[in-house]
């Protein structure tokens, strides 16, 4: 782990100069990593898949025990357990898929990613979530969706950033899953305050009645997101969803914060 956290820190100072030139940024993080043969993006070992090293691969926090409806990281073994707030106020949405806990390396990976449009750092979480999906409705056909929908994002905002992440994941997914995407069935009427920051309350009035629905939603829906923090996003584009005609909403994300 100490070797993992030396390396992205190299790594981070190898690349911070380029962060801010733009669309150059994704061939100079591609060519650098590329080059190096499939390097690790945690600790820069040689022989990595999908960018990440098998010990590093194993060392990521994976989210074992959860709220068996909102994937909140529990303390305690089990996975039929619902959290408090899901006992006092269950939530729209039928389950959340999220593998890994919003902890390092994983933070670092998803914010290197979505702030700086490095989008190696992305790619061993991604390829993995589309992978444990892949099994999931192996298992369970009966959950899989009709439609994946890409959390959606403020136009002046996606300018800003370049890409949309939740998009990007949707797009994997869908190729890996063979279900369809979209980012046109629900758009964001305004634009809100940055989410981190606020309480939950403060949240879920941030985002009243943001999201518009564009036409009849079909029965099955996943919202693919990159980060489930308190669901209050979730929530909020899960109803929008379900009175639209949505019957069934699930979510599908790369990572759960604690709360
Ligand atoms: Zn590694
Ligand atoms: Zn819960």
């Amino acid at each position: 782990m100490k070797q993992m956290i030396k390396g992205l820190r190299l790594l981070s100072t190898l690349l911070t100069p380029k962060v801010n030139s733009g669309e150059r940024i994704h061939h100079s993080v591609r060519g650098i990593l590329c080059s190096a043969g499939g390097q690790c993006v945690a600790c820069l070992e040689p022989n990595a898949h999908f960018g990440l090293c098998t010990p590093c691969r194993q060392d990521l926090p994976a989210n074992h025990w959860h709220c068996r409806q909102c994937a909140l990281p529990l303390a305690f073994e089990g996975n039929d357990r619902l959290c408090g707030q899901c006992l006092q106020d269950p939530p729209p949405f039928s389950g959340v898929i999220a593998p890994w806990r919003y902890r390092f390396p994983v933070d670092s990976m998803i914010q290197r990613y979505k702030y700086n449009g490095q989008r190696t750092f992305a790619r061993p979480l991604i390829n993995d979530l589309a992978e444990h999906l892949v099994s999931v409705l192996e298992a369970a056909p009966e959950r899989r969706p009709e439609l994946l929908v890409a959390s959606p994002m403020h136009p002046a905002r996606r300018r800003q950033r370049g890409f949309n992440q939740a998009a990007d994941i949707a797009e994997q997914i869908s190729i890996r899953c063979g279900i369809p995407w979209t980012t046109e069935l629900v758009i964001r009427n305004r634009r809100t305050r940055p989410q981190r920051g606020l309480s939950r309350e403060e949240r879920l009035a941030n985002l009243t009645r943001i999201f518009h629905v564009t036409r009849r939603a079909p029965e099955r829906i996943a919202i693919v997101d990159d980060v489930v923090t308190t669901g209050a996003t979730a929530r909020s584009l899960t109803i929008a969803l379900l009175e639209a005609g949505a019957r069934d909403v699930q979510i599908w994300a790369l990572a759960r914060t604690p709360g």
